[in-house]
């Protein structure tokens, strides 16, 4: 009987486990997802007691402890849960803030190990060779933990090409598969450490597949009754779809289409570049470091509209859109300005470069053939900090005063603080 009341308990903890972070997941747009992280990362530390030294008799002769059963699995689903909903970014950092963490207290520990202790009371003594044990075994369940959340998600994202937009199928496939390869990999140093014998290997084992199912139902339950309502709330309430819609990727065009991206070239748009490239500008002029910012306008756009028509502009605008997104450094910034005018904000990169930055991008535009019907060319001017000036506005002053210049000086030609042309490439005149 007692074996029936421990699995009701396990059960129980489980779902307290879950409802309690899950609802902190729900809140994070209210309270920021690193509440959630917090909750999270403090379970380690009960996780790996538990799983050193607890255990309990489940029916069937299973024998397993709750920090497997319930903190470790749960922890994974719910980091896959943290993927669905938000993205790789986000998931990267429990994943590292867990690794370090972890690793920090293992150090720490061991540090402190060799502090001359006094006793509070009598008998109240810390039991080093314990926590010597459970450091190693934190030690190995932390780096298992590392891969087990990298491979959870890629099998998540793997099973998609087989099983489509079964949400739910997907999680509980990629959860039974990594627990089983993480109950084999944790029991191996268990053994080493504490010799566990194979009962705990195959009830571990055991009661892990029950947990991933308990979990697997719980996060259905979750993204189908708690999610649902941040996206196509308009939708009929069919399950396919609703599964269907849950996904990462889905998730992510979607919120690219609502991320400040300009829907023509797939370039951030204006609004973007007020706020996140006026902030890479001040924040490189706070920390002493250059930035740049180059100015690009296409010549004689106008007469292109006017002779190819309209659509056969916006695909010149699309191409050359990604003729500059493919030129540009992944750290750089590329923003539809407006009309035919793209803005590059470019952190840590100084007069020299960003001018060789936007030769680079003129060159290429004027010599492929695949952009437009007729060769068409671009002007760019280009304005450094700390050189040209300390602020974003007097920054963006300065391309745009380039830019005449350079449209002045005939088009197809870059000028920063010194001018290069498609005719002289290397070196025309100090401007200004
Ligand atoms: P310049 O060399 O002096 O830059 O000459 P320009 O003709 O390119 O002059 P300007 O930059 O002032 O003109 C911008 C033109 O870009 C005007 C308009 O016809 C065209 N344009 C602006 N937005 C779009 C768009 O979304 N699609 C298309 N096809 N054309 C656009
Ligand atoms: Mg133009």
């Amino acid at each position: 009987m007692s074996e029936w009341k421990n699995a009701l308990l396990l059960a129980g903890d489980a779902l307290l486990y879950f409802t309690i972070l899950a609802g902190l997941f729900r809140c994070r747009h209210r309270l920021g997802i690193g509440s959630f992280f917090c909750a999270l990362g403090v379970m380690h530390f009960l996780e790996t007691y538990l799983a050193s030294i607890f255990y309990v008799a489940l029916p069937f002769g299973i024998v397993t402890s709750p920090g497997s059963t319930v903190l470790f699995t749960g922890k994974l689903m719910l980091l896959l849960l943290v993927y669905i909903r938000e993205d790789a970014v986000v998931v990267r950092q429990p994943i590292y803030g867990l690794l370090i963490g972890n690793l920090l207290m293992i150090g720490l520990a061991y540090a402190m190990r060799n502090h001359d202790l006094v006793s509070l009371a009598p008998g109240r003594v810390a039991d080093f060779g314990f926590l010597g044990e459970m450091g190693a075994l934190m030690l190995w369940g932390t780096a298992i933990l590392f891969i087990d959340a990298i491979l959870i998600i890629l099998l998540y994202e793997k099973s998609r090409a087989l099983l489509g937009g079964q949400v739910f199928l997907r999680l509980g496939l990629a959860g039974a598969a990594v627990l089983t390869f993480d109950q084999f990999a944790f029991f191996a140093g268990l053994h080493v450490l504490t010799g566990a014998g194979l009962p705990v290997l195959i009830g571990g084992w055991a009661a892990k597949m029950a947990a991933v199912s308990l979990y697997t139902i719980l996060a259905g339950v979750y993204l189908c009754w708690f999610e649902r309502s941040a996206k196509r709330a308009h939708d009929a309430p069919r399950i396919s779809d609703v599964f269907d819609i849950l996904t990462y990727r889905e998730r992510y065009e979607d919120l690219l289409a609502r991320s400040g991206r300009d829907a023509l070239t797939g370039a951030f748009d204006r609004g973007h570049l007020e706020s996140h490239g006026r902030r890479m500008i001040g924040e490189a002029d706070e920390f002493g470091r250059p930035a740049s910012l180059l100015l690009i306008d296409i010549d004689h756009f106008k007469g292109y509209n006017d002779r190819f028509g309209h659509a056969a502009g916006d695909a010149v605008l699309k191409r050359i859109a990604a003729s500059i997104m493919g030129s540009v450094r992944a750290s750089d910034c590329v923003f539809r300005f407006g009309g035919d005018e793209f803005v590059v904000v470019c952190e840590a990169l100084g007069s020299e470069a960003a001018l060789a930055l936007g030769e680079r991008i003129r060159r290429e535009i004027a010599s492929r053939s695949d952009i437009a019907t007729t060769r068409v060319t671009v002007s760019v001017g280009v304005a450094s900090i700390p050189d040209d000036a300390r602020t974003y506005d007097l920054l963006f002053a300065e391309a745009d005063a380039r830019l005449y210049q350079a449209k002045a000086a005939g088009r197809n030609c870059v000028i920063g603080s010194r001018a290069v042309s498609a005719e002289n490439p290397v070196r025309l005149a100090f401007a200004g």
